[in-house]
């Protein structure tokens, strides 16, 4: 993404030119981005036997699923209509593994009658549920457990997930049990290993001292006569937000695959689940401005995109950097520069509507802004909060924009409803 001309472009095409198109808000994406970030892990793990399985809730476009089925991953779903969702994409059941802390029996037998690859399990009573389903349809589902390492992965207690105290996984101390008991049961074959500490990871130590705590694990079950066939280290690399300098997934991979080597366990399958690191810097969303308004402490810049469109601001203090669609140099634009501090905040009836607070714009009514890094978690998360219509979607490849999704109207919202 850059000006050329002065006009801000996901590769070919220009934002101004699809938002008159298409109106606003409006999710782009880039192509280009999103397998520039397939491909560090795939660097990362050439010559090894591993499975990518892209964590589709971070953005679960159809067509964002297809460019990864196509491109060889697999997928990481946490619902039945993830599932749905992932096979119309064209997926291969047998790249799917399903976690997740609450599967119904409908989505279990669901999962088995596709033939996924492996239920990640978070509980000893999902563990005889899921024997129960499996048996019941003559089944048998492989499984990896979930294991909580108990490590800070220092990033937002909301994201953070592989602590005591959350809802996810299975103690440490007593994962043992749990596999002896999952080995015990006829409907299961156990199959690897899982663990997922949180989200917006930026540092290594974290997912290395996690990754000691799992291999101490897997030493420890196949000491017991259980063998674990694959490794499953989840998801949760980090992207630049504001200045962030996550690892890059390649140099991560090195400094985790010299591990795993180091302590024995090269043989083994290795299964990751990544998701924002896939898609969140390959997307924008163009938003108008249609306002400025001066309040007595704070001056608001209130645009057409709202916490509905892009909640991450209101569910986790997300940071998004915003910035003009035509740059401020622009030869043509005949009025002086004037920046001012603006709170960036939507229509909805909301004081958590903001978009981003304190920031210096030079903006006037009827110019678009653009809301970096929205790749994941936003579309994926919108919903129709104040009856209004989540937003169109386009896919850029080179200089090809592809509408992906159309916006929804007020008709759409309204089709599932029955009146009195
Ligand atoms: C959300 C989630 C992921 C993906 O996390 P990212 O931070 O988007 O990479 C992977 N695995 C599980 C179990 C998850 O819940």
């Amino acid at each position: 993404m850059a000006y050329q001309n002065a006009a801000l472009h996901v590769e070919g095409v220009s934002l101004d030119a699809l938002a008159a198109q298409h109106q606003t808000p409006l999710f782009v994406y880039s192509k280009a981005a999103m397998l520039s970030a397939l491909a560090s892990y795939q660097r990362g793990f050439a010559g090894r036997d591993a499975l990518i399985c892209y964590a589709m809730k971070a953005n679960s476009s159809l067509a964002v699923l297809q460019l990864f089925a196509q491109n060889g991953c697999g997928f990481d779903i946490v619902s039945g209509g993830e599932l749905a969702r992932v096979l119309k994409a064209g997926a291969d059941p047998q790249k799917v593994i399903f976690s997740g802390v609450g599967k119904t029996r409908a989505e279990m037998r669901q999962a088995l009658e596709a033939g996924i690859a492996c239920f990640n399990v978070e509980s000893i009573a999902e563990l005889d549920v899921l024997n129960e389903v499996a048996l019941s349809m003559n089944r048998i589902a492989s499984i990896s457990l979930r294991v909580n390492p108990n490590v800070d992965p220092k990033t937002h207690p909301y994201i953070s997930t592989g602590l005591k105290g959350n809802k996810f996984g299975i103690a440490h101390e007593e994962a043992l049990g749990a596999y002896r008991h999952a080995a015990s049961l006829k409907g299961l074959r156990v199959a690897g290993i899982d663990c997922h500490i949180g989200s917006q990871i930026t540092e290594v130590t974290p997912y290395v001292d996690a990754m000691d705590r799992v291999l101490d694990l897997v030493s420890s079950v196949e000491a017991a006569g259980i063998p674990i066939h694959h490794i499953d280290f989840g998801g949760g690399l980090g992207i630049n937000y504001n200045g962030d300098t996550p690892p890059e997934a390649d140099a991560l991979w090195a400094q985790l695959l010299a591990k795993i080597d180091a302590r024995g366990f090269r043989g083994k399958q290795l299964m990751i689940e990544p998701g924002r690191s896939l898609v969140g810097n390959a997307g924008v969303c163009v938003t108008e401005v249609l306002f400025t308004k001066q309040g007595s402490d704070k001056n608001f810049c209130i645009v057409d995109a709202a916490m509905n469109d892009l909640p991450r601001p209101a569910m986790y203090q997300g940071f998004h950097a915003i910035v003009p669609c035509s740059a401020p140099s622009k030869p043509q634009l005949t009025r002086p520069a004037q920046e001012v501090i603006y709170d960036v905040v939507g229509p909805v009836c909301e004081s958590g509507d903001w978009l981003g607070k304190d920031r210096a714009l030079d903006v006037r009514a009827g110019e678009l802004l653009a809301v970096l890094s929205t790749g994941a978690y936003c579309m994926a998360m919108a919903s129709n909060y104040n009856t209004r219509g989540r937003a169109a979607e386009v896919l850029v490849d080179g200089d090809t924009a592809t509408l992906i999704r159309v916006r929804e109207t007020a008709d759409d919202q309204m089709r599932m409803e029955r009146m009195l």
